[in-house]
């Protein structure tokens, strides 16, 4: 998928990734508080990233946020690490485009080589 786009999509997942632990009850038993203002400015934020995707992604990352913690899944030597299933080659000779895995469904995207 095109740069800009995996970039607002990554953020919009480390996004997601604090604003779910900040709800959760076992950070606030340990005394992990957070200004409301503060929570409100992060969602919104949150929205606005959302906004900024390609609306048909948008809506398939909202869906699959509803259904995995994880939306989204790095490829490596053509597995999806979401479920660690290899995925057709013919998969990996198209990675500019958006694609999702055939097999869970989560967005792919594919870490730069080293
Ligand atoms: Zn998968």
């Amino acid at each position: 998928m095109p740069d800009i786009v995996e970039m607002h999509l990554k953020l919009l997942f480390d996004l997601d990734n604090l604003i779910s632990d900040m709800e959760d009850e076992s950070y606030k038993k340990i005394g992990f508080q957070i200004e409301e203002a503060a929570s409100d400015a992060l969602i919104n934020k949150r929205n606005q990233l959302l906004r900024q995707l390609p609306r048909e992604l948008g809506e398939i990352y909202e869906i699959l946020k509803k259904r995995y913690r994880q939306a989204i899944a790095p490829v490596e030597s053509e597995f999806c690490l979401g479920c660690f299933q290899k995925l057709p080659t013919q998969l990996a000779a198209q990675s500019q485009n958006i694609l999702t895995c055939p097999n869970c469904g989560r967005i792919l995207y594919w870490r730069p080589k080293n």
